[in-house]
């Protein structure tokens, strides 16, 4: 088992250092965040994710896994360090690598004998070699000769089922030029050999290409039933059905195969454009994926449309929001389709109140500097009294247990817009709400 440093702690960084841990490995978790590494220190998780806090509790009981704000230390303290910091988005859409860089020159400057470096944040093309560049040049000027390795092993989690994910992977992806790179991560990894889980070993390039052509090759999924929701909708059409009738062809399958809002999060937005902007600057354009892009901020600005189209004038209509992160399972507000749908509801002089299970605290911090007031409220019966309609915008499960009949007692008006398709379109009228899914 290895002594494993992961430079940040932010949702891949925990998950990575909880998990590595588990499987018996030494981690040291550093981020620059002190507020962040205090309360992990504690035992506490600065991010909601489903199935976490006991395993972080565990492996700091067991004296396995450790925190730091130390990135000098961090270097100093481990063989294997990887890098898991963030890459959003430049004004232009291409991924913003500067943590990365940055995080090289210090490894440069701090190493003291051999280390395996590995880019496990998502990176464009060829992040890993300017990586070992850094290193390379900041070795040079203290005329420091040691060794080291670079290597790409891209992260595959999903959010709201990331323990899973990471436990079990459907495959460890490593981009790797040497065989001791190879057999180190292979090391760290230990326990997912004995569960038969396929390591798929390639280069570096193809390693971080591997991981964008993943995320925009399911946002163009996901964007395709969108648009075939729309389509279903004019044409009389049930999209959930059609999506059955796809899915279960194994050629397609059924997964990502769910028509709704658009798709959102901190990976297929920006990931997605940062395909697209590699391809315009390699002069090879990805069609697909700026059609993508568009389609699904048009998906978002249909949304607003349905409820418009319904609703008539807004001004002073009560709306509910039951959902606000992007899925269900996690806090994660990041270009969650909500920011534009309540953003464009509250615009149009709604009166919105909203409830989601965890994601409050990051909607306050994203709604608020963009002047969007919410009322906030304690559950999904308190957001709903008086409404005039409901917007159902994340899937959780919850929502899916709510009393209908409490609900359309509490609520002032009938409309329903049921964004995730959770629930039947025949129960609602029954229970006398005006229901809207989408492509139902
Ligand atoms: P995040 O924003 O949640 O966390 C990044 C963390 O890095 C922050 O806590 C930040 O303080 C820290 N940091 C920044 N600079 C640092 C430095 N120099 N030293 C130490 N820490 C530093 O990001 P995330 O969602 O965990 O994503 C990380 C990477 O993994 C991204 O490239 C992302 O695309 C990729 N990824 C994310 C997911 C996901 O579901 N979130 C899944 C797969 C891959």
């Amino acid at each position: 088992m290895k002594n494993i440093t992961i430079f940040g702690a932010g949702y891949v960084g925990i998950v990575s250092g909880v998990c590595f841990s588990e499987f018996g490995n030494h981690v040291t978790l550093v981020d620059v965040d002190v507020s962040r590494i205090e309360m992990l220190r504690s035992g506490r998780s600065p991010i909601y994710e489903y199935g976490l806090e006991p395993y972080l509790q565990r492996n700091i009981a067991a004296g396995r896994l450790g925190f730091s704000t130390d990135v000098r230390q961090g270097v100093l303290s481990s063989e294997m360090l990887f890098i898991a910091v963030g890459t959003p988005s430049t004004t232009e859409g291409f991924a913003d690598v500067e943590a990365i860089c940055e995080l090289a020159a210090m490894i440069g400057r701090h190493m003291d004998g051999y280390r395996l470096v590995v880019d496990k944040s998502t990176v464009p093309v060829g992040t890993a070699r300017r990586v070992a560049a850094i290193i390379r040049e900041e070795l040079g000027k203290r005329g420091a000769h040691y060794d080291f390795d670079i290597a790409s092993n891209p992260e595959f989690l999903r959010e709201g089922r990331a323990m899973e994910d990471f436990m079990k992977p459907q495959r460890v992806l490593v981009g790797a030029q040497t065989d001791r790179a190879k057999a180190a991560l292979t090391e760290a990894y230990r326990p997912l050999v004995y569960k038969d889980v396929p390591f798929v070993f390639t280069d570096t390039n193809t390693a971080e290409m591997a991981k964008y052509a993943s995320n925009a090759f399911l946002a163009v999924k996901v964007t395709f039933i969108n648009e075939m929701a729309i389509l279903c909708e004019r044409m009389g059409a049930n999209v959930q059905q059609v999506a059955e009738a796809m899915g279960i062809d194994t050629r397609i399958g059924s997964e990502y195969l769910k028509a709704g809002p658009g798709f959102g999060g901190s990976c297929f937005p920006k990931d997605i454009r940062a395909l697209a902007g590699m391809g315009r600057a390699a002069s090879i354009p990805m069609r697909l994926a700026e059609a993508a892009i568009e389609a699904n901020e048009a998906q978002k600005r249909h949304m607003v449309e349905k409820i418009e189209a319904r609703m008539g004038d807004l001004i002073g209509k009560r709306i509910a929001v039951l959902g606000l992160t992007f899925k269900p399972e996690t806090d994660d507000m990041r270009e969650a389709p909500a920011l534009h749908i309540v953003g464009a509801l509250y615009e149009k002089g709604a009166v919105v109140s909203a409830f989601d299970p965890h994601g409050m605290t990051n909607a306050k911090e994203m709604f608020s500097p963009a002047g969007v007031e919410i009322e906030y409220s304690s559950d999904p019966y308190e957001a709903v009294a008086g409404a005039d309609a409901v917007v159902l915008l994340t899937e959780w499960e919850q929502f899916e247990k709510l009393d209908l009949k409490s609900v359309r007692h509490k609520m002032q008006g009938r409309n329903f817009f049921d964004f995730r398709n959770v629930f039947d379109r025949k129960q609602m009228e029954g229970l006398g709400f005006e229901y809207e899914g989408v492509g139902v």
